[in-house]
């Protein structure tokens, strides 16, 4: 590794610190990066020049003088974020604090083929280019529903018979800005990492429950995304062998049991009214309908015990529980606690599985767009 190229994951290490940890101190960030005073000081004054990062007062710390700290100037880098989902296609501009500045939707139904799809994309993004702040725009994060290979949305099941959409290259050539592409539950658990209210965590799998479920692996604060870009599928885990027929072609799959989709379906199947959808049922569980918390109940028995087996491999800090929960996110997360707690094994004292809440809605594929663009992009400095 040559000189210059240790210069740039030295940058990369102190704007994660300072846009993540920040306000924080030069000697903090000394201490918490182990580089040394002067790289420190070389560097963040770069990027006080560059208007990227700026003082704002002192700290309270204790006697001698206070030292002077540091925090990000969000709106000075900005990504174009995309969000291609199986229902709404969405794209904004998202700063480096993960805040949304402006954002555009389409509805997916309408799109039937390749070409709709890149067209509807360009048009959101022609939109918000011409947004006075886009000259800051340093590159384009895109979440997608996956199958995803090297920057192609492959066929996704239940995707409007879309499939092969070669989206970075096309972007790229389009804007000619940097673009990156991930799997939406992996920029999810990206969210996490840089905009969450989780910061203690350094390693956690992210599970995101919404008509599918997927998950994202994060250790040590860096993405794990396996040897084919498909670490933490999830979603297909096999709770029940031989179980439900799942579109992946395998049987028993977690997500045939305990997505959105197939809570709504269990609950019609066995009482609940045909026209009923996942944000009736979420509101009628909280509100304490028996029919409805039984399907809840039945949702996180299976997400329980693929939480066990992931657990069994990783031995991880947390599970983080996140996706299209709406109002029962609570209720979910509980029932997932005390299913665990209910559980003794050998191993309780050594590593006892905990589980939160994500710091996100529904929203954290989208946000995480802009997470997925820092953790690529900022080396080399602009
Ligand atoms: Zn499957």
């Amino acid at each position: 590794m040559n000189h210059q190229d240790m210069n740039d994951i030295n940058k990369f290490i102190l704007l994660k610190q300072i846009a993540t940890q920040g306000p924080v101190s030069r000697i903090e960030l000394t201490k918490r990066t182990d580089l040394s005073k002067m790289t420190v000081t070389a560097i963040v004054n770069e990027f006080i020049s560059k208007g990227v990062v700026r003082e704002c007062g002192a700290s309270t710390s204790t006697g001698g003088r206070r030292p002077i700290l540091l925090e990000i100037v969000p709106n000075s880098m900005l990504t174009l974020g995309i969000s291609i989902g199986r229902d709404i296609l969405q794209a904004g501009i998202i700063n480096l604090r993960g805040e949304i500045l402006q954002s555009e939707t389409l509805p997916m139904a309408p799109i039937r083929n390749n070409e709709a799809l890149l067209k509807s994309i360009f048009s959101l993004c022609d939109q918000l280019i011409k947004n006075k702040l886009s000259k800051n725009i340093h590159g384009i994060g895109v979440s997608s529903v996956g199958p995803l290979s090297v920057g192609t949305i492959l066929n996704p099941p239940d995707f409007n018979n879309l499939h092969n959409i070669p989206v970075t290259s096309e972007l790229s050539k389009r804007y000619g800005l940097p673009v990156y592409m991930q799997n939406d539950m992996h920029v999810a658990a990206l969210a996490e990492v840089y905009f969450g209210n989780l910061q203690e965590l350094s390693s956690f799998i992210y599970i995101g429950i919404s008509s599918g479920i997927g998950g994202g692996i994060i250790i040590n604060k860096k993405l794990y995304t396996g040897i084919s870009g498909l670490a933490g599928i999830i979603g297909h885990s096999i709770v029940v062998p031989d179980g439900i027929q799942c579109e992946c072609g395998r049987r028993g799959c977690l997500e045939k049991y305990s997505s959105t989709r197939a809570t709504v379906q269990w609950a019609k199947e066995n009482g609940a009214p045909e026209n009923i959808n996942w944000w009736d049922l979420t509101d009628g569980a909280v509100n304490g309908n028996k029919l409805y918390m039984q399907a809840i109940d039945r949702m996180t028995q299976y997400i329980v015990t693929a939480i066990i087996n992931f657990q069994a491999a990783f031995d991880i800090e947390s599970f983080v529980i996140g996706g299209d929960l709406h109002m029962c996110k609570d209720m979910v997360v509980e029932s997932i606690r005390s299913k665990l707690k209910s559980q003794h094994t050998i191993w309780d004292q050594q590593n006892e599985i905990t589980i939160k809440p994500s710091s996100f809605t529904s929203s954290a594929s989208f946000i995480g767009t802009a997470a997925l663009v820092m953790e690529n992009s900022l080396e080399p400095m602009p």
